[in-house]
């Protein structure tokens, strides 16, 4: 699979140049998408990957984000955005998603599913 969309099993949720996203950190609005320049896997100094949030390059340094360059356990990540969850609903090329999802979709119009 390309690096456009992907799916992140450890945090559930899609990831890839090709998906719009706000910075994880907490404090932070900036708009990234989650491609492999954003991502936080520090190989250093603390030897781990990192948390695989994603995050704008104020927040994140050559040693991955605040939480990983400190030895923390990693930040909360954000919901997807709107415009995101917006794309996956109406667009064509997620038809087949969608219809192999029903459960994930009813989730994303905020209906009970
Ligand atoms: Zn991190
Ligand atoms: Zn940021």
């Amino acid at each position: 699979m390309s690096w456009s969309i992907g799916y992140d099993r450890h945090w559930n949720r899609d990831i890839g140049y090709g998906v719009p996203a706000i910075c994880d950190h907490p404090e932070c609005n900036e708009k990234i998408d989650r491609g492999l320049s954003y991502v936080c896997m520090s190989e250093e100094p603390h030897g781990g990957d990192g948390c695989g949030l994603y995050f704008c390059w104020k927040h994140l340094t050559t040693c991955g984000c605040e939480r990983c360059a400190a030895g923390d356990p990693p930040f909360q990540p954000k919901p997807d955005s709107s415009e995101w969850v917006e794309w996956k609903l109406t667009d064509e090329s997620w038809a087949q998603w969608r219809a192999e999802n029903p459960d994930e979709v009813a989730k994303l119009k905020g209906g009970a599913a």
